[in-house]
């Protein structure tokens, strides 16, 4: 029982009631249930991406990270190249850095693993979908015998604040300070500058999970194979960065060179012509943000 590793249980005995056992037995009930989730018009997408033509590429180098745009309507395909390497991907509205990706909340409507069909969806106030899986060619890989799925909004991103807080060390290419690098570029800005703009993550291609008798979090190695990808509908302008993580396939570690490491490639292609003609952009949340106070 990981409630037993407070500290406090140490000086304060715990005893169970006699209906302990009854209280567990208690059935779960879904805390969001999704079925009004406004469905994306898969169909439509499929239907854009048919004829849609290529417009730009970004190679992100291992241990490191990079920016990319993708205009509403447009798709942003990320692609495992030369070896199993997972990513994590930050996004922004690229005309307000505010609203951007908010995985706790993805979590809680989605699960802990997104794939083809689910959303990653943007912070307060706006609370909309920011882009649209359209393909997972790991789709096939569902949750494995140790809990563990691909795509998880359950991590945040590997950071050298926890590896000093952990192991005492100062590692400059963790994903937090790739993706502080990758946007300081791209906006020209100092680094100090941006470091409130990265947030948690969608953990691309990483295997994850929560071990059942501790509850940790773990990770294991990516099933991702070079060609394997993840594609998405950018439901608003996006700003993107992807950092290629130091933890390689997330076998073994991250926080150092020690694993192997690999580039990631994003690729961008505007919808064929005319397709999203009757397709708009999501508006904000409806929410009228008067919190109770008239
Ligand atoms: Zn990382």
């Amino acid at each position: 029982m990981r409630f037993c590793r407070m500290s406090h249980s140490e000086t304060l005995s715990v005893v169970e009631p006699v209906d302990g056992q009854d209280r567990r037995a208690v059935a779960p009930v879904i805390c969001y249930p999704n079925e009004t989730l406004p469905v994306p018009p898969m169909a439509l997408y499929r239907a854009a991406r048919a004829g849609a033509q290529k417009v730009d590429e970004v190679i992100v180098p291992p241990r490191d990270a990079g920016c990319f745009t993708a205009p509403a309507g447009h798709f942003f395909r990320i692609t495992s190249i030369e070896g199993s390497q997972v990513g994590d991907l930050n996004l922004w509205n690229a005309k307000d850095l505010s609203e951007r990706f908010y995985s706790g909340k993805t979590r809680a409507l989605h699960g802990t693993h997104i794939t083809t069909g689910e959303r990653m969806w943007s912070s307060f106030p706006y609370l909309r979908p920011m882009a649209t899986i359209v393909h997972d060619t790991l789709g096939w890989y569902g949750i494995d015998a140790f809990g563990g799925s691909v795509h998880d909004v359950i991590g945040t991103r590997c950071d050298p604040y926890t590896g000093n807080l952990l192991s005492d060390v100062q590692y400059h290419h963790c994903c937090h300070s790739n993706l502080i690098r990758a946007l300081a570029a791209y906006l020209r800005v100092d680094p100090a500058e941006v470091e409130q703009h990265v947030h948690d993550v969608l953990n691309v291609f990483m295997c994850t999970g929560f071990t059942r008798d501790t509850g940790q979090y773990f990770m294991k190695a990516s099933p991702v194979r070079p060609g394997d990808y993840l594609e998405f509908f950018a439901e608003i302008d996006i700003l993107g960065a992807l950092s290629a993580c130091p933890g390689g396939d997330c076998s073994s570690e991250h926080t150092s060179d020690t694993a192997a490491c690999y580039p990631l490639k994003v690729e961008v292609f505007a919808p064929s012509p005319n397709s999203l003609s009757d397709w708009s952009s999501p508006a904000r949340n409806g929410y009228d943000r008067s919190h109770g106070l008239g």
